[in-house]
This record gives structure tokens, C-alpha cells and sequence, in this order.
């Protein structure tokens, strides 16, 4: 496994189907979580790469051979390309593990899902078109679709390839250009994808990607005047300041933001499955998913039963290695391990107190990045732990007496992700459902991230815009309204 990992060390910047050395001359180190060891390098692109990799997928655009491509034959390179992930999955798989800490069947299944979203919008590719207006007499009016032009895309860590697949399918798919930064803490599989993407055929210029710095690579890139739109997902934090950017270039951007997602658990629901599913999605990918489950809200006259039931499940969780392949890894990085604990400590000092923990694999390395999975009763609904996000495999558990206060606290944090409602009277799930301000509801189950097919994005300050299914695709088009004046 390290062989194929150090072949993907510090190769550049990949634009134009070609590797280049970074301007800057300058890489940075890649952390592997599991074990704390720097394994790989790669480059730290400046404001000079960016502009290249713009100017890039402007000429593709303008006179290379991608802008003059037929939407089928991007629905085919598109699929070409999934069918190459797919021959490459375990070589991907490992290199996303290495990368992110995750355990190996966490990697298999993102593999799978990268390969998706380019079989899904390879398939949609050639299905995308306007409509016709009934309009006054004499007019024939007509609505179309036309790439938005060179589309930017700033990825995080926590699911490089899935992210990749996720933003960039559906902006080729609809004949942008794309440039992308993916996140300077874990990036290779990003990489790998662009590589293979010009093996499956994409013209020069189509898809360029540019590793470095959040603050350099990542801000020259928003702030550029030769972009026509921004795709960001990442933190709060910089989803202002990109939003910033975009509206000083007056582009448009999609915003994916965090979340603080609860799942609300009545007495008449399946508990057996409810406690199941509340423990898996906070610990999926160590609770760095931004769609994590990471409340509980339980109806108070099961409230005793079910925390006995979750205790249960969740002393038996187990933190490790990629290769012991358990229920989650270790986070990203020693950072991010001490920003929990400090939250932690915080909670503990405001009256939350743990209910239950798994464990970190005893054989797990020391220098690896583990936390161990915790669940927080009594946990204050307005204090910061049932507040805002911790990114990391912790669970805020509280009671509620009504279908007014279950639908109160859920509403009551500034996000507006994903929730799930968990009850065996249908009008109620649906009923509370429809109440709960989230961009997606589960009904008795939950679904951290899942399904391609489903459109997903945020509410309030979890972001604006829409990835996955086919609202993606709008997201990445202009429309055009076309009026013919027949007489
Ligand atoms: P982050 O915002 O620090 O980084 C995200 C990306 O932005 C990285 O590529 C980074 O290099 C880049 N970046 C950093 N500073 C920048 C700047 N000044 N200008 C332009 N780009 C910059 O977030 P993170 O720490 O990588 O990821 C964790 C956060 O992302 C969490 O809050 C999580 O909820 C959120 N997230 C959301 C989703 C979603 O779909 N809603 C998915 C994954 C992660």
C-alpha cells in the first residue's frame, strides 16, 4: 500500500491533462490520522496556478474541443470515467483511507458512491432541456440550458472523492469547465480522479485541479475575476467569505455548510431500529459528516429505556485503523482532536454530563488522531454542545414532553441540514416532518449524505443551493429564455 501511495506524492498541479510544478515550489505535508506519520506531499498551488487553471478551462471552453462537445458525448466521457473509478476502486479506496483515517469499508462504500455520481450525471447529461411558453400570438417562446462557464469547486476533507464526484459530475454534465481546490488535509483521491479523468477522454482544460492552501489557493480562486460560479462546501466560517467573494464578482455560488442535525424519537416508534440508526449516524466517518446526526431528541416516557438501549450500543463501539476496519477511525487531525476536546471540556464544565462511550482499539497507534465516541445527557438545549457543530463522533441527547417541544428544539439551532422523525402514527411523522426546517427529512430512518439520486443542501445557516439528483444539474446552468417573433 505505501508504494502506491508515495507514487502519488508531489506531482503538481494538474492542469490541461498535464502535471506541472506549482509556482509557489513550495508542498505540503499529508498526515495519515491513523498513525499521526507524514506519507505523502503534495503541492501547495498559489494565486499564479489558479490563474492558469482558469485561463485553462476558459480556452477549453472558448476554442478547445471540450465547449464543441454534444451533451451525449459528455454523458459518455462521464460514464467512461465512472467505469475507470470503478476499475481502480480498491487502489482509490486504500488511497482514501491512508488519507482521511477512515476504516476501509467507510472508503469501499465512498468509492462506490464517487463511481455513481459519475454514472448518474453521465446518464443525465443528454436529458436536460427547456421548455416551451405558451406566449402571445405570433411568438414562439423557448427556454434553454447553457453551461454557466468556468465553474470553481472548494472541497473539504472529510469525503474528498465522494465531494469530487459530487460537485463535479454535474457541472461537466452540463458543459462547464471546471477548476477545483480540494482541501490541503486530505486530497489525493481528488487528484487521482482528475488524472483519471483525462485517461477516460476529457479534452484538455475540462477538469483542472489545483491542491494548496485554504487561505492562498482557496481564496485566489473564489476571489477570481475569470470564474462564472462558485460550488462550496466547508465551514460557516469561509462560506462567508466566499459568499463575499462571489457577491464582489457577481456570481452566483452554492454554499453547503455544516449542521447540527437531530433525529426525534417518539414512544411509538421502532426503538430497537431508532437506537441503531441514532448510534451509526453520529459515528459514520467518525462524526465529520456535515450531516451527522449529532442530536438525539427522545420523547421523555421512553427517555429512561432508550438511553439504557443506546449506553448499550454504544459501549460497543470501537475506534481503529483503516485495516481493523471498525466502526469509525480517527479524525482529521491532531487539530481538529483538540478543537472536540476543548468543546468537550466546555460542555462537561456547563453541566452535560457522558452517558456512554465506545472505545478506542487498544492496538490503535498512539500518535493517531482517535476520539473516543461519547454520548452527552442533560445536555443543555442552549448551551453550545446542542449548539454548534463539533465535526467529531459525539452525541447530544435530550428529553422533550411534546410534539410542540420536539419540533421547538429541533428548529432551535441556526442549521437546517438533515433531521430525522422516528414514530409508528404516519400523520405525526409526517406531520413533524413537514414542520422541521431541514433540507432533508427522514422518516423511522436517517441517511447521513445517502443517495446521489436526492437532492440535498441546506436551510438557514447550513447553506443555500442544491447538490445531488437533478437539481444539481439547474444549479450549474444558465437559462436561457428564447423569444422568436413568427408573425
Ligand atoms: P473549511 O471551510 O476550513 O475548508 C473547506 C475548503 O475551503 C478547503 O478546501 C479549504 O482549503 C478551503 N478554504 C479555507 N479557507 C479558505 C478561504 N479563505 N478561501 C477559500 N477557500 C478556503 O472546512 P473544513 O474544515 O475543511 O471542513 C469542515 C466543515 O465543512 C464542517 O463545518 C462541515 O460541516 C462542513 N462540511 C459541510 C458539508 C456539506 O455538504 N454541507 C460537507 C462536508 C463538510
Amino acid at each position: 500500500m505505501n508504494q502506491i501511495l508515495r507514487s502519488e506524492a508531489a506531482k503538481g498541479v494538474f492542469i490541461n491533462n498535464r502535471w506541472q510544478p506549482s509556482l509557489s515550489g513550495r508542498t505540503i505535508p499529508m498526515i495519515a490520522p491513523a498513525d499521526g506519520q507524514a506519507f505523502a506531499a503534495i503541492a501547495a498551488g498559489n494565486a499564479g496556478d489558479i490563474d492558469l487553471a482558469v485561463a485553462a478551462a476558459r480556452a477549453a471552453l472558448e476554442t478547445g474541443a471540450w465547449g464543441r462537445l454534444t451533451a451525449t458525448e459528455r454523458g459518455r466521457l462521464l460514464l467512461r470515467l465512472s467505469r475507470l473509478v470503478d476499475d481502480h476502486a480498491e487502489e482509490l479506496a486504500q488511497l482514501e483511507a491512508r488519507d482521511t483515517g477512515k476504516p476501509m469499508k467507510q472508503a469501499r462504500a465512498d468509492i462506490v458512491a464517487v463511481s455513481r455520481y459519475f454514472e448518474y450525471y453521465g446518464g443525465a447529461a443528454d436529458k436536460i432541456h427547456g421548455d416551451t411558453i405558451p406566449f402571445m400570438e405570433g411568438f414562439l417562446v423557448n427556454t434553454l440550458y447553457e453551461p454557466l462557464g468556468v465553474t470553481a469547486h472548494i472541497i473539504p476533507w472529510n469525503y474528498p472523492g465522494q465531494m469530487f464526484g459530487r460537485t463535479v459530475a454535474p457541472a461537466l454534465a452540463m458543459g462547464n469547465a471546471t477548476v477545483i481546490k480540494p482541501a490541503e488535509e486530505a486530497c489525493l483521491v481528488p487528484l487521482r480522479l482528475a488524472e483519471l479523468a483525462a485517461e477516460a477522454g476529457f479534452p484538455e482544460g475540462a477538469v483542472n485541479v489545483v491542491p494548496g492552501l485554504g487561505e492562498e489557493a482557496g481564496a485566489a480562486l473564489a476571489n477570481h475575476r475569470g470564474i462564472d460560479f462558485i460550488s462550496f462546501t466547508g465551514s460557516p466560517e469561509v462560506g462567508t467569505l466566499v459568499q463575499i467573494a462571489a457577491a464582489k464578482n457577481h456570481i452566483g455560488c452554492t454554499l453547503e455548510l455544516g449542521g447540527k442535525s437531530p433525529q426525534i424519537i417518539f414512544g411509538d416508534a421502532d426503538l430497537g431500529a431508532a437506537v441503531q440508526s441514532v448510534a451509526a449516524a453520529v459515528v459514520q466517518n467518525a462524526g465529520q459528516t456535515c450531516s451527522a446526526g449529532s442530536r438525539v431528541l427522545v420523547e421523555r416516557r421512553i427517555w429512561d429505556r432508550f438511553m439504557a438501549d443506546l449506553k448499550l450500543r454504544f459501549e460497543q463501539i470501537r475506534a481503529g485503523t483503516p485495516e481493523m476496519d471498525l466502526d469509525l477511525g480517527p479524525v482529521i487531525s491532531a487539530g481538529q482532536r483538540s478543537r472536540i476536546g476543548a468543546m468537550l471540556q466546555r460542555a462537561e464544565q456547563e453541566g452535560a454530563r457522558i452517558l456512554a462511550q465506545g472505545e478506542i482499539a487498544t492496538n490503535s497507534p498512539a500518535e493517531g488522531f482517535y476520539v473516543r465516541p461519547t454520548v452527552y445527557h442533560e445536555v443543555n438545549p442552549v448551551s453550545e454542545l446542542a449548539q454548534r457543530e463539533v465535526f467529531g463522533p459525539i452525541l447530544a441527547a435530550m428529553p422533550f414532553d411534546s410534539e410542540e417541544e420536539a419540533i421547538r428544539l429541533a428548529n432551535g439551532t441556526e442549521y437546517g441540514l438533515v433531521a430525522g422523525v422516528w414514530s409508528g402514527d404516519g400523520s405525526r411523522a409526517i406531520r413533524v416532518a413537514r414542520k422541521v426546517r431541514a433540507g432533508q427529512l427522514f422518516v423511522n430512518g436517517y441517511g447521513a449524505g445517502g443517495g446521489i439520486e436526492l437532492p440535498f443542501g441546506g436551510m438557514k445557516k447550513s447553506g443555500h443551493g442544491r447538490e445531488k439528483g437533478f437539481e444539481a444539474l439547474y444549479e450549474f446552468g444558465a437559462m436561457k429564455t428564447l423569444v422568436i417573433k413568427h408573425g
